[in-house]
Order: structure tokens, then C-alpha cells, then sequence
């Protein structure tokens, strides 16, 4: 399934929101990847050099069918056809730096291979707010999340998004990160694991 868009939403769990020292606001965070910083499963996940910390943050993403504008909350989960887990990879050291200067994310967030993908799995309408789900690298867990603890859960996500943004089919959205990020090596194995949606794993080189 190709990619069309890829939204990615910020401080969307307490946790996360707290361990990064920001203060948890009704703002809605939202930032865009280029599909081109997709990185499928079994592909080598080429981490930036010189560029200071690459964070993993460990995301349930939601594909995107039948968009449209203005979508309403209460039919909003009618458009989500597949889930999977995804990684928003962010320069961290980057990221603080351009926060303080109240620049853009692009260059901490939109760079090549920010965006690892897992496969797709289809969607049948399961509770999209009781998925857990873990990041562990090198075999060590580094976040277990629960989709009950995000601040907007997925179908205000598309519902907000759908007033900026008229959806279309292929739009994916990166719904937020729980508490635990932390660097990514070269040399890193790095696995995402839900037992709703699969398991999957890249190689950071
Ligand atoms: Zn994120």
C-alpha cells in the first residue's frame, strides 16, 4: 500500500509529555514526514551520523481510506482500513535546539529513514484505545504504551486533522509516543511488538 501522508501527532501521552520536560496543554501537536522517510521491515534502518542523539519513539500508525473534510469523531474510525506500529524517529539534540529558536521539526523530524513502518494489518473494528504495545532494543524493553493513555485518542486525531486537511486514501498517521524514548546505535536491533497488531524489527546501521 503506498504511502500518500504521513502525520505525525506530539505530546499525545503524559508520560512522554513529562520525561521531555514540556508541560501537557489542550494544544494539539501535529507535524508531517515526507513518505520518503519510510523504511519498510527487512530494509536496514540507516540512522543520521554527526547529527547528535537519534531517539526512537514507539507509535500505533493508522492507514487512512475514504477521506474527506470535516469528518466528524463519531464516524471518524470508519476511514482507519489498517493498523501497524511504526517508529518516529527524531533527532533529539536537534530537536531541543530548534524548540529553543522556535524553528520548524522538519530538519529533526522529516529526514531519510525517519519513518521505520511495519507491515499493515487489517482493521475490523477492535478498540483502538485498548492496543498495548512495547519498543525493546537489543532485546531490552525500552516503552510499553497503552493506547488508553493518549490525550486525543485516534478518532479526534483524524477529526482535527480532517478540518486542516481534506484526508485522502493513503494518509497515515503516527499517533504519538508513550513514555521511555531513548537512543538508537548503529549496531541497534530495534523491535516493536503488539499482540493485536505483530511484531516487527529493523537493523540500525
Ligand atoms: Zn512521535
Amino acid at each position: 500500500m503506498d504511502v500518500k501522508r504521513i502525520f505525525c501527532i506530539g505530546r499525545n501521552y503524559a508520560g512522554h509529555i513529562k520525561e521531555l520536560g514540556n508541560t501537557p496543554d489542550e494544544a494539539f501537536v501535529v507535524f508531517m514526514k515526507p513518505p520518503s522517510c519510510v523504511v519498510p521491515v527487512g530494509m536496514p534502518l540507516t540512522l543520521p551520523r554527526d547529527k547528535g542523539s537519534v531517539h526512537h519513539e514507539a507509535e500505533l500508525v493508522v492507514l487512512l481510506t475514504g477521506g474527506g473534510a470535516d469528518i466528524a469523531e463519531e464516524a471518524a474510525l470508519s476511514h482507519v482500513s489498517h493498523l501497524t506500529l511504526g517508529l518516529d524517529l527524531t533527532l533529539r539534540d536537534l530537536q531541543n535546539r530548534l524548540k529553543g529558536k522556535g524553528n520548524p521539526w522538519e530538519l529533526c523530524k522529516a529526514f531519510d529513514h525517519a519513518a521505520p513502518l511495519g507491515e499493515w494489518k487489517p482493521y475490523h473494528g477492535h478498540n483502538l484505545q485498548d492496543l498495548e504495545f512495547t519498543c525493546q532494543v537489543n532485546g531490552e524493553l525500552r516503552q510499553h504504551g497503552h493506547t488508553r493513555d493518549m490525550l486525543f485518542p485516534v478518532a479526534r486525531q483524524i477529526h482535527i486533522l480532517s478540518r486542516t486537511w481534506a484526508l485522502r486514501d493513503g494518509d497515515v498517521i503516527y499517533t504519538g509516543t508513550p513514555a521511555g524514548v531513548g537512543p538508537l546505535l548503529p549496531g541497534d536491533r530495534v523491535s516493536l511488538q503488539s499482540a493485536e497488531i505483530g511484531h516487527f524489527e529493523w537493523n540500525c546501521v
